[in-house]
């Protein structure tokens, strides 16, 4: 396993990464968080790391469930996490996909995971730098647009993450992903910081020439 340093910031995938993928789940009491990630979110917070979560929507464009489902999920998703004294520092989602049924939505974005524009618009909104970013997903297409911007990528095993283990060797960024079990994982990769240089201690004496 690869050394990493402690990240900025995390931007994670939803369905199949943070909660279990339920076939384009719309309710909020279809949220079943994957074991250890309430956990592992306090534990994040702890260590001052932020979690943006990252998903594509495309049931909105789909015509399966209006975007305010979408946000009912989520923010039922951030009262689990603070109720575990965890955090959740935003969601961005894409609502949309080419070829939907709700013509509002159904269009060739520019934020649809693999495209970056979700990324983009986290690190704008939090001034990140992506170098120390990491991306965890399911699928490539959640790590790649942040390994395109210079992020560290997890493929987990949940959700999808089995299926697309098999096809990680025909990714060009094959070599610079990490496959974990499962996203609370990723906090055994966060070094202690206590490993961490100390700023030495000094006193200023005035000498008086
Ligand atoms: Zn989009």
């Amino acid at each position: 396993m690869p050394s990493f340093s402690k990240p900025q910031a995390i931007l994670c995938d939803r369905d199949g990464t943070l909660i279990q993928d339920s076939h384009f789940l719309s309710h909020p009491d279809q949220i079943e968080w994957v074991p250890g990630v309430l956990d592992a979110l306090k534990f994040l917070k702890t260590k001052d790391i932020s979690v943006l979560v990252v998903t594509n929507q495309s049931g909105v464009a789909r015509g399966y469930f209006p975007v305010e489902a979408v946000e009912a999920v989520n923010d039922k998703m951030r009262r689990d996490a603070e109720a575990a004294t965890g955090a959740i520092a935003e969601f961005y989602y894409c609502p949309h996909h080419p070829q939907g049924q709700v013509i509002e939505y159904s269009y060739v974005c520019e934020c649809r995971k693999p495209s970056p524009g979700l990324f983009l618009q986290a690190i704008a909104d939090r001034s990140l730098d992506p170098t120390r970013c990491w991306a965890i997903g399911d699928r490539l297409r959640d790590l790649e647009p942040g390994l395109q911007l210079g992020m560290k990528a997890f493929l987990v095993k949940t959700g999808y993450g089995i299926q697309e283990q098999q096809d990680l060797s025909k990714s060009p960024f094959s070599d610079q992903i990490t496959v974990v079990s499962s996203m609370p994982e990723i906090i055994n990769l966060i070094p202690n910081e206590s490993n961490y240089p100390q700023l030495k201690k000094f006193n200023v004496t005035h000498s008086l020439g």
